[in-house]
């Protein structure tokens, strides 16, 4: 079944086109038949890059309306011969937040609309987009079925020992203010394949995922189901990111706010923009400058690195007694998946938890799914490049087909 996935941000699309199956599945052998990526939209100078067929274009025009860049993408679908619209079953879309409803993907229809539409509090950039994205597709594959995939879903299995702010219960209950956690797609996907590699199912392990992008986040998987998870309410807290700090007082902020005589918006913006590697280091939210620049001495760019480090090691060892043990540890994002270094630092001295990185395995595994740990340590370590458009297309069809998730 041709499947697209869509997922639509404030001023930007990126979609893949993607034939999937469950034959297809259970040998790994989804094909991707086109993807793009349009940026800037809304401005003069939007960017469209289109792959299809190994032949790549590049272009910069006006893109005005989210409709209008869907608009743009089926016309690029369409004339690379990647398929004809008619062909189309499926569409996926990614929206952020699912709020406490949904467990997992669901068919888009009006309730679910009004459930996502309901939850765009908790999500105010992000839901709004996503639908707009449903709106466009709908209009102009009105015969497909469209389906949500949540970011959120994966983690409506933590107990609410791990959800709860200990807050007045009052702002859980009237406002839903808990941890809802995200990156739910990617610690799935992660999970998924590391059972595939080993020729089980995720109902035989207790894993620790490691997202860590530009935005970052770990996850305590107990056989296939997320118990625990480090962004909260919002995809500010947990781990330190490209630009937002991760855990903070909270009376850092009120003393921000109160002595330093910062609005709420500056804050905002401080704690998502500002904040992270970027803040520590005063010059780049990217590894791979910073390590650039810790190599040449640079001793904030070295501090924003050991911070990171040692946050994610701190998660670990906390996701090490939630899980009571674990089987294996997989690193995946940009950094995880590229940035040796990084994680060679992460698992220095953890030793105690059996995890143990051998130091060729970690050089050599860039942007591949290989083992890094030593052969006989206890815990596994493994990275694992996640490939959050592909699950999406999987639990398109599966919801269409009405097949359990394995
Ligand atoms: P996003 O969260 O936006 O999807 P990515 O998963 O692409 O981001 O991760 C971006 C991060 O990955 C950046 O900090 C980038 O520097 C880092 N990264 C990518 N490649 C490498 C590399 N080879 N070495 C170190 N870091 C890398």
């Amino acid at each position: 079944m041709k499947i697209l996935v869509l997922n639509c941000g404030s001023s930007s699309l990126k979609f893949q086109l993607i034939e999937t199956s469950p034959d297809q599945i259970a040998a790994n052998q989804d094909q991707q038949l086109a993807a793009g990526a349009i940026a800037k939209i809304g401005g003069a100078d939007s960017t469209i890059a289109f792959e299809a067929g190994g032949a790549k274009t590049k272009d910069a025009y006006a893109v005005l309306t989210h409709k209008d860049a869907i608009a743009e993408a089926f016309k690029l679908l369409e004339g690379s011969g990647a398929a004809k619209l008619d062909d189309v079953e499926g569409v996926g879309h990614r929206v952020v937040h699912g709020g406490e409803h949904f467990t997992e993907s669901a068919i888009i229809d009006d309730d679910t609309v009004r459930r996502i539409v309901a939850a765009s509090d908790l999500a105010p950039l992000h839901n709004p987009h996503n639908l707009k994205g449903y709106y466009a597709a709908k209009a102009l594959l009105p015969k497909a079925t469209h389906v949500a995939v949540f970011d959120t879903s994966f983690h409506q299995t933590m107990p609410p020992e791990a959800y709860i702010y200990a807050i007045p219960y009052l702002y859980y209950t009237r406002d839903k203010i808990r941890r809802y956690g995200f990156h739910g797609t990617s610690h799935r996907y992660v999970s998924y394949r590391f059972a595939y590699l080993h020729t089980a199912t995720r109902g035989h392990y207790k894993l620790i995922t490691c997202h860590l992008g530009n935005g970052c986040s770990v996850c305590a998987i107990r056989y296939g189901k997320s118990v625990d998870t480090s962004m909260g309410l919002t995809p500010v807290e947990g781990l330190i990111m490209g630009t937002r700090p991760g855990d903070l007082d909270p009376g850092a902020v009120m003393y921000m706010v109160g002595r330093a005589e910062m609005g709420l918006h500056e804050v905002d913006v401080t704690l998502n923009k500002f904040s992270g590697l970027y803040g520590i280091s005063g010059t780049s939210n990217d590894m791979r400058d910073l390590l650039d620049e810790a190599g040449k001495g640079n001793a904030r760019a070295q501090l924003a690195i050991d911070a990171f480090c040692y946050r994610v090691k701190k998660y670990i060892g906390a996701y090490f007694a939630a899980l009571d043990g674990a089987d294996a540890v997989v690193f995946t994002g940009g950094i995880g998946e590229n940035a040796a270094p990084v994680r060679e630092k992460i698992c220095q001295s953890l030793g105690s938890l059996g995890i143990r990185v051998d130091a060729a395995k970690n050089q050599a595994a860039i942007g591949v799914e290989r083992e890094i740990s030593e052969d006989a340590a206890p815990t596994k370590v493994w990275v694992i490049p996640t490939d959050e458009e592909l699950l999406i297309a999987r639990d398109t069809l599966r919801v269409i087909l009405k097949i359990p998730h394995p």
